[in-house]
């Protein structure tokens, strides 16, 4: 989402005449969008702060500083307190401001306007920016939505990015032929929750899905994902519109945080083990041969032994491909912050390392069943190790590397995975798909 974000904002930049600076030291300003999710996000936006906070101050350099993103929307103008050479604080719900800043620091002035009374969220028109996609000029993200209304006890997000607003279709619709006109074959539509899309008059996701497909298919998007989808709201609906097209990658992340009912209940995630477990098997049945990624949060206060067993035997029913795992950390203004039972560093880094090691195990197992498979795959570059090879991914996520020439960066192609180093494919021959 911060990702999407900055591509909006350094478009609006471009519209306005502005040029990235090469390395930032003879900006003319300096915009850091910030993210609030984990703490050591907020940590290393402090220390970009204090860095360019102390250029102003100590070589008396004269450049706008804005602090954008969820930090900004959560510390607001304390932020401005901590340092005061930062000109502008702007949360997600501000951007409109975002031009007016930059109109007021071409002419030298100070923009003057009270954010917090303007902020009303609205969806830029466009997320992608090729200057800025290290690699990915073919794929794109797209929001859908902005907030969050679920209030998993863990999580800051639905207090820095308030509640939930769904974009409209035709603006999404729009998009989608705005990037597939610039080159792009693969988008991934994004919110904090996309199952939870809802507009006014009861259009919800599964109704999005299917309205979005003759936009796809009349520009060159071949590759649909979205992210993320709270298991909780995932529709039959929505899984009968993805089974009847194939535009929809058969890779799903579906974040499930843990295996034990009683930490699921605690982290008010609104879903059981068996709830879980039976999505599972409905999207299985709909979409043979789909594949599964998750995220996987232990050491949640009061989690016991029992609980870390139930999650290591959830992940075997189920054999994710990969996961993102991590261990608690409290957060200041969650209601996880107060509960009891917090579990020591020690002890979470253990059963975190048993987590990670059969991850790793099925990781390993799945990939290399999938030696031998044909597969078409989108061609995004050339790979750094050998510049005679490509760089490209399969609908489910997979990397490959295949020799073959610049020239079919960008086009889709097939190729058989022939051996397997680490996490990624390689591959002896590609050839292109007719489109
Ligand atoms: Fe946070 Fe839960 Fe919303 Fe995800 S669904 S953004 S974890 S509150």
């Amino acid at each position: 989402m911060n990702s999407a974000e900055s591509a909006a904002l350094s478009l609006v930049c471009k519209e306005l005449g502005w040029e990235k600076s090469l390395d930032g030291l003879d900006a003319d300003l300096v915009l850091l969008n910030t993210c609030s999710v984990r703490i050591t996000a907020e940590k290393r936006a402090f220390g970009r702060i204090a860095h360019y906070a102390g250029i102003k101050k100590k070589q008396k350099r004269n450049f706008t500083l804005v602090v954008a993103g969820c930090m900004a929307q959560r510390l607001g103008g304390k932020l401005q307190e901590q340092f005061p050479q930062v000109d502008y604080v702007m949360g997600t719900s501000s951007r409109q401001m975002f031009p007016l800043i930059l109109r007021a620091a071409e002419n030298g002035e100070k923009a003057i306007f009270n954010i917090e009374e303007k902020a009303v969220f609205s969806f830029s028109d466009s997320h992608h920016d090729v200057d800025l996609e290290q690699g990915m000029s073919f794929r794109s993200f797209i929001p859908i939505m902005h907030g969050c209304d679920n209030f998993c006890s863990y999580c800051i997000v639905p207090y820095v990015r308030g509640r939930e607003v769904s974009r409209s279709p035709e603006n999404i619709a729009d998009e989608i032929r705005l990037v597939a006109e610039r080159g792009v074959r693969e988008i991934t539509l994004l919110g904090q929750n996309v199952n939870n899309y809802r507009r006014e008059d009861g259009f919800d996701f599964a109704a999005l899905l299917k309205y979005i497909v003759p936009a796809a298919a009349g520009s060159g998007v071949k590759w649909i994902r979205f992210l993320s989808a709270n298991p909780v709201n995932f529709s039959s609906k929505t899984i009968e519109v993805l089974a009847e097209n194939k535009v929809f990658c058969r890779h799903l992340h579906l974040p499930v945080q843990h295996g034990s009912d009683n930490v699921l209940k605690a982290m008010n995630r609104g879903y059981t083990r068996d709830r879980f477990l039976q999505l599972v098997r409905e999207i299985r049945a709909a979409m043979p041969g789909i594949t599964l990624s998750t995220d996987i949060l232990i050491g949640f206060p009061g989690e016991t032994e029992e609980d870390v067993a139930m999650t290591l035997h959830l992940m075997e029913e189920i054999k994710f491909i990969y996961s993102f795992m991590y261990h608690f950390n409290p957060r200041e203004g969650t209601k996880a912050f107060d509960l009891p039972g917090r579990i020591g560093e020690d002890e979470k880094k253990e059963r975190l390392s048993r987590v990670i090691k059969l991850q790793k195990k099925h990781t390993t197992e799945l990939l290399k069943s999938r030696i031998g498979s044909t597969e078409i795959v989108l061609i995004e570059g050339i790979s750094r190790k050998n510049a005679d090879e490509l760089i490209t991914r399969t609908e489910k996520d997979e990397m490959a590397v295949v020799p073959g020439p610049k020239s079919m960066i960008g086009s889709f192609g097939v190729l058989t995975l022939s051996s397997l180093k680490g996490n990624t494919f390689r591959a002896k021959e590609l050839s292109l798909v007719k489109s």
